[in-house]
């Protein structure tokens, strides 16, 4: 499949990535069959009566309710909560789906996505850190075209693009390091939550920012693409790039290095995704490397920011580790975000919760079985929080 795409579903339009996945959507006129969004019934009520997309689905059923007679003297039907999502992908059958969920719930629906359409364009990472090697077999199984959103694997994906995956070297993931980027592990005690969410580069949702704080979204992206381009976790060499232009990149036995640079907006990612391997009119800025002068690399502080190097760690453990690792993380995050705990704690949940699940996790191959170690590590880091 190449080229525009004739119609779209946005799964998570009212979060970051979703509306800037519809910025592109209304710039080049492509027809929404579909949205899904948490609990803002507001700004989904906006963007049902802008794009009239055929279903919309709220993440619980008093927001549906809500939105249901919001959208009264429209045609757009309401559907409400996990199995609502998933019937309507099917029901709706659009050649290309946007997944930009949140966290665990987007598992479900990129499953359901890839079994109905011709490409997903996945922007839910914990799809892959959760059941990685299910979401590529189905892949598979079903014909359809898994392109990352991810910045950074959408620049790997460019980098590999007309060379041989088996002249492959290194892959050379960038990371902007986050806020405390040179800070020690003394210094990293003390921050806040409002330190937490300043991030330097990119403007995203608090979820994520706070993980880009702790380094564990790049020890995610680890595992994305250790799933996304078949290479061993040992392969991948994070670059911390405080500049965040270039995005990633590609080292071949040859020694050449090929690499993706670009403004940082996560809009040329959502239209690559869905233009490939065709390229459409850019939405954001073009690059003026003269004027950036300079972009400095340093090697990441693993000592500091203990999480990077677990998810290596639970990416070879293989089984469920990694979807362990996700669900302490979705706990402990989210009390930090409660100032429940301080920053240093949350990896430590993450890292106790984990490792108490293991014996059961390091065994898990079906979606169900990983599913269960991942709520057994929810509980055990759940406990933790409230001690
Ligand atoms: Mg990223």
């Amino acid at each position: 499949m190449s080229g525009f795409p004739t119609s779209i579903s946005v799964l998570g339009s009212t979060g970051s990535v979703g509306t800037q996945s519809l910025d592109v959507a209304r710039t080049h006129t492509i027809p929404v069959d579909l949205l899904t969004g948490s609990t803002n019934v507001a700004l989904m009520e906006a963007q049902a009566r802008e794009f009239l997309p055929k279903v919309v689905v709220m993440a619980n059923h008093d927001a549906a309710a809500s939105l249901k007679i919001a959208l009264a003297d429209t045609p757009v039907r309401v559907y409400a909560g996990a199995d609502g999502i998933c019937q309507a992908i099917q029901e709706v059958a659009s050649p290309m789906v946007v997944n930009a969920i949140l966290g665990e719930a987007g598992l479900a629906p990129t499953l359901a996505a890839l079994r109905s359409a011709k490409r997903l364009a996945l922007s839910n990472k914990e799809s892959l850190v959760i059941a990685g090697e299910i979401v590529m077999q189905t892949a598979k199984d079903y014909g359809c075209e898994l392109i990352p959103v991810d910045s950074e694997h959408s620049a790997i994906y460019q980098c590999l693009k007309g060379n041989r995956r088996e002249d492959v070297r290194r892959i050379l993931l960038t990371a902007s390091g986050g806020p405390f980027f040179g800070y020690t592990k003394a210094q990293l005690e003390g921050v806040t939550l409002a330190d937490a969410l300043r991030h330097p580069t990119w403007k995203m949702g608090q979820k994520i920012t706070i993980d880009s704080a702790t380094m564990m979204n790049k020890g995610f992206e680890v595992i994305e693409a250790v799933h996304l381009f078949g290479v061993q976790a040992s392969q991948i060499e994070v670059l911390v790039h405080r500049e965040s232009i270039i995005h990633s990149a590609v080292e071949y036995i040859d020694t050449a290095v090929i690499a993706q640079l670009a403004v940082p907006d996560m809009r040329t990612c959502v239209a690559y995704a869905l233009s490939c391997p065709e390229r459409i009119e850019g939405a954001g800025s073009f690059l003026d490397l003269a004027t950036i002068a300079r972009l400095t690399f340093a090697s990441p502080d693993e000592e500091a920011f203990p999480l990077l190097s677990f998810a290596k760690y639970a990416i070879m453990q293989k089984g469920a580790t990694p979807a362990c690792v996700n669900a302490a993380n979705e706990v402990a995050v989210a009390a930090f975000l409660r100032e429940q705990i301080s920053f240093c704690q949350i990896s430590d949940v993450v890292i106790e919760a984990t490792k108490k699940a293991e014996e059961n996790s390091k065994k898990a191959h079906s979606l169900e079985d990983i599913l269960s170690c991942a709520l057994e590590a929810r509980t055990y880091a759940n406990n933790l929080i409230s001690f």
